[in-house]
């Protein structure tokens, strides 16, 4: 048994296992994927990552990893946006041309929103996967302290940390890489929320899943001084000097809660899916509203469980072709006055605030079939989101 990666721990407690996940284009059977909850410190984490077969896998799934080419640049979205003004208010060090760092830069649209808010600063991004469609500067490479010789007065780290398996010695590397008074801004999805509003659940890809608390333990260097908590989990940090304090967590982690919280994420991920599999074969239609990374992952899910292909759809608010480009699934509109009222559609984010705002959308369109939040809530005709 790998012990706790955060704490060293040895007590934990299996939460999750499944024989089977989608990673890439493919089914993989070959990995028994499992969660450990750590009893020590409340650290979950996929114990089934730290070994060779794991490690294969994700390097070609990582290959893959384009499915944002399709969507116009830079994304202006919420998810770009509000870590874009969160930066910007901690983010102001003394000098007018700051030095900013994003580690898994994607296409470089949150950089590319800097720069033109903070046109004197010097820009970089680090991406593994082989984008060729970049507007921003990048190196192809995955993080390493070694990489550089200079420090940084922003590090960017969005949607990264929960995907590496030792994220302690992370910490350390970026808190060597940071500049004195210089800010690291961290987000990740927020286990306790994913599995509150069932957005998330098991990810073949995240191999580190945190809750504010052991986010801020693997941050221990540091000195936390924005939290949000508002859809993902994201922080603010600096360099903890020798004289701050501390706050030492006094409460048992709530390992009940968690454990509950995966259970019922089950239980209700089985009753929503053979909702969805059950409406198509009767020959109803399922129009999966969103076609980005979640999308793909899900919809690999449902044809496993025997979904009919040919009774679903796509629509897209910022993707306009007629043909998806995963599946090949054509469009169909959502609204009423197209004559779909007996539609399923299927709200794809694994933000649950995304998720409602699509919904509003749909409502002031006036849609009339049936709303479905993965995984959490089926509204019969569309009634007001929840
Ligand atoms: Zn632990």
């Amino acid at each position: 048994m790998i012990p706790c990666p955060l704490c060293t721990g040895h007590a934990t407690r299996n939460v999750y296992q499944s024989d089977a996940a989608f990673l890439g284009n493919m089914t993989h059977d070959s990995i028994l994927f499992t969660l450990e909850l750590c009893l020590t410190c409340g650290f979950v984490y996929q114990s089934s990552a730290y070994q060779p077969e794991y490690q294969s896998l994700m390097s070609q799934a990582y290959a893959k990893y384009d499915v944002n080419s399709h969507f116009p640049f830079p994304d202006r979205s919420e998810k770009n946006t509000a870590p874009l003004e969160r930066i910007l208010a901690y983010g102001r060090p003394g000098h007018e041309s700051p030095s900013i760092l994003e580690i898994g830069s994607n296409r470089g649209d949150l950089l590319y929103l800097l720069k033109e808010r903070l046109p004197q600063a010097n820009i970089l991004g680090l991406e593994p996967t082989n984008f060729n469609n970049l507007s921003v500067p990048t190196v192809h490479a995955n993080f390493r302290a070694d990489l550089f010789s200079n420090r940084f007065d922003i590090i960017i780290m969005k949607h990264v940390l929960e995907h590496l398996p030792y994220p302690r010695s992370v910490a350390t590397d970026l808190f060597h890489r940071l500049n004195p008074g210089g800010i690291l801004y961290i987000e990740v999805p927020d286990l306790q929320l994913s599995l509150e509003h069932g957005a998330e659940d098991f990810v073949p890809d995240h191999v580190s899943y945190f809750t504010g608390e052991t986010l801020a333990d693997c941050l221990d260097q540091f000195a936390i001084i924005h939290q949000d908590r508002s859809n993902f989990l994201s922080v603010v940090a600096t360099h903890r000097l020798s004289t701050d304090v501390r706050e030492v967590r006094q409460s048992a982690p709530s390992t009940t809660l968690l454990t509950d919280h995966f259970v019922q994420f089950d239980a209700d991920k089985k009753r929503l899916s053979d909702a969805i599999v059950t409406h198509a074969k009767g020959g109803g239609s399922i129009i999966f509203y969103g076609i980005s990374y979640y999308f793909n992952r899900l919809f690999k899910e449902l044809l496993n469980q025997g979904l009919p292909r040919e009774r679903c759809f796509h629509f897209d608010d910022n993707f306009q072709g007629t043909q998806e480009p995963g599946f090949g699934l054509p469009r169909l509109s959502p609204f009423a006055d197209d004559g779909q009222s007996g539609a399923m559609i299927v709200l794809c984010s694994n933000n649950f605030r995304v998720q409602k705002q699509m919904a509003t959308h749909l409502i002031h369109g006036g849609f009339q079939g049936h709303l479905l939040y993965p995984w959490s809530n089926l509204v019969p005709n569309a009634g007001q989101p929840t």
